[in-house]
């Protein structure tokens, strides 16, 4: 289990607070502590990001000043593919998140889709992926960049979304449709989008940090039917007990 990390996640650069540079600094203390061997990411190269990017889209990232942290972060989540390529499983402890950037535009504290970006980079060598995105939020920049294809398979297990269905979520509930995740598609690797928004004191007030160390472990368990090969990304995640929602997923996950 490797840990994917720069200390240049840890900067400050022009976002909402709330996306501030302790959500991955503290998390990095932590897991450092436990052990956990990190492995320094390089950018993702300018193809990477326009094999998923348009053009104008890129150029309205540069021109905010942001393009060399959303590349590193997607260079991240490229890292943490390639090695549960290899069989070793990651976690991307990666900012700023990406699951709400599409094709041509981003919101939500999101610039470039890291996600979108490292299976993509990953696609010749294992075709169909699992994501899992347990993000409180729906990832709707993801989905749109592989709707309509049959080689991705998404799942936000009960997400927000214009129904707000979350406001009745259910804790047991939520983890079924965790492990309903794996039913009916053949993968050859699982992504997560860990977002962990869901916790209980976070926006989604429902998970416990010991319900991430759960998650972790059902995917590294459904991973087991495509080799193990599994990674995690940062997504979103905004209490200051991130770090330990992280620790304990990790911990599960590895
Ligand atoms: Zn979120």
């Amino acid at each position: 289990m490797k840990i994917v990390y720069s200390p240049e996640y840890g900067i400050n650069y022009p976002t909402n607070p709330v996306e501030n540079p302790d959500r991955v600094n503290l998390a990095a203390h932590d897991l450092e502590i436990a052990g956990y061997q990190f492995i320094k990411p390089l950018p993702a190269s300018p193809e990477d990001i326009h094999k998923i990017h348009g053009h104008e889209h890129v150029e309205r990232i540069k021109s905010k000043g942001l393009y060399d942290t959303a590349a590193l972060a997607a260079g991240g989540a490229i890292c943490a593919a390639e090695l549960a390529l290899q069989g070793e499983p990651a976690f991307a402890l990666i900012r700023p998140p990406g699951h709400h950037a599409s094709a041509n535009r981003a919101w939500g504290l999101c610039f470039f889709n890291n996600m979108a970006i490292a299976i993509q980079k990953i696609r010749p060598r294992g075709p169909r992926a699992l994501i899992i995105d347990i993000d409180l939020h729906f990832g709707d920049g993801t989905v749109s960049i592989f709707q309509g294809g049959d080689k991705v398979k998404i799942v936000n297990p009960w997400s927000v979304d214009g129904n707000f269905d979350y406001l009745s979520m259910d804790q047991s509930a939520y983890m079924q449709q965790v492990e309903d995740a794996f039913l009916g598609f053949d993968y050859d690797i699982v992504g997560v989008s860990a977002g962990f928004d869901t916790y209980i004191e976070d926006w989604g007030g429902l998970l416990q940090i010991e319900d991430y160390r759960e998650i972790g472990r059902i995917i590294h368990e459904g991973s087991k039917r495509c080799g193990g090969r599994r990674f995690a990304l940062l997504e979103g995640g905004y209490h200051p007990n991130l770090r330990c929602c992280v620790k304990s997923f990790v911990e599960g996950f590895g």
